[in-house]
């Protein structure tokens, strides 16, 4: 019988959740179509037709959708994030992703599968938070739970080795499962990649490894279009690149429990559990918080991060894009940033 397909937009939290995905369409024997990569000709079109005061990283996603719409799936894949943690939420514009895309959007072909997730930790494998799914193929309830497992066995496999030092980059851009499975299998073999990030090459204190940490949501981080290929550019340049999703969970808890009180949303809070944690790390030497233009709960994290970085004596700056953001101007800062660091590195 036919694979019926299923689009997911290489999109927001894509960069997240994308092994748990892949893993979970092919399982339910699916065909999952992957919006091409973001480009200049895409997000044209998704400009088009987006509020123009919204965070680009929506306008990317509407641009996603539109070029789901246009490779003729049958559904497209679009979660509501609500929560990944008690009592917090994700930023607004996850909340209302559906409702956003369907009003942009009116004329989308595709029918758009939005399950609410709900889920009291980032494991977001529960029933509830795939109940349309399940409807709308017909899915019986213990075979879902079964593979639902299945999936987030296999993500947390993946993110183990996010925590030993790979990048989400050395992973993303592969879109079948079985080539997934085993670049996973042969990384938990010990097989590095010849730029491997991994924390135990190079040492710290380095004269020739600069390591930076790069602060930023993982659809702004990876998404190599959108943020003129930062972690390419800084890898050629010398520098062992850090990102939040290479601190283990609890690193994050422990720094968030000494706020006196969380902000308001998931990721935000994540991401500023892991800066903390860098910033008192000797082996780094600078963070760069990568932020979108629009961005309200950065506009947040951006203040503390500065004041927290001039406390803790780190070298700090902020790249901010957006859809018109032009390559040289990335480039120019970040040189000037590396070239200051390893004058700081050789005076010490
Ligand atoms: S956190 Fe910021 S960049 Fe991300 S969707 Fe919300 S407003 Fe946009």
């Amino acid at each position: 019988m036919k694979k019926r397909k299923i689009g997911i937009p290489r999109a927001l939290l894509y960069y997240y959740y994308f092994p748990f995905w892949l893993k979970l369409f092919d399982e339910l024997n699916l065909d999952p179509v992957i919006s091409d990569s973001t480009s200049r000709y895409l997000l044209d079109k998704g400009v088009k037709k987006s509020l123009s005061e919204i965070c680009v990283p929506i306008k990317v996603m509407i641009a996603h959708v539109l070029n789901l719409d246009q490779k003729d799936v049958d559904y497209i894949f679009l979660p509501r994030f609500r929560s990944l943690r008690k009592d917090v939420v994700l930023c607004p514009k996850f909340l209302g992703l559906p409702d956003m895309v369907r009003h942009s959007l009116s004329d989308l072909e595709a029918e758009i599968i939005a399950d609410q997730i709900d889920s009291k930790s980032d494991n977001i494998a529960q029933f509830s938070n795939h109940q349309k799914l399940a409807e709308t193929f017909s899915i019986p309830k213990r075979e879902m739970k079964k593979t639902l497992k299945k999936a987030s066995n296999f993500w947390y496999r993946y993110r183990n080795l996010l925590f030993e030092g790979y990048l989400i980059d050395d992973f993303v851009k592969i879109e079948d499962i079985e080539v997934l499975e085993k670049v996973i299998s042969k990384f938990e073999n010990g097989e590095k990649l010849p730029q491997s990030q991994r924390k135990d090459i190079g040492t710290a204190g380095n004269e020739e490894v600069i390591d930076i940490t790069v602060i930023g949501y993982v659809y702004n981080v990876f998404d190599q279009y959108i943020n003129m290929d930062i972690i390419n550019k800084l890898k050629e340049m010398g520098v062992r690149v850090h990102t939040f999703s290479m601190v283990a969970e609890e690193t994050i808890e422990k720094e968030l429990s000494k706020l006196r009180k969380p902000m308001f949303w998931e990721f935000t809070n994540k991401l500023y559990g892991a800066a903390e944690h860098y910033f008192k790390n000797d082996q780094i030497d600078g963070v760069i918080h990568l932020t979108a233009f629009g961005c309200g709960p950065d506009s947040m994290l951006g203040q503390i991060l500065e004041v927290d970085a001039k406390e803790y004596d780190n070298a700090f700056m902020t790249l901010r894009i957006d859809e018109q953001t032009g390559e040289s101007h990335i480039i120019t800062r970040i040189e000037a940033f590396i070239d200051l660091l390893r004058l700081k590195k050789e005076n010490n």
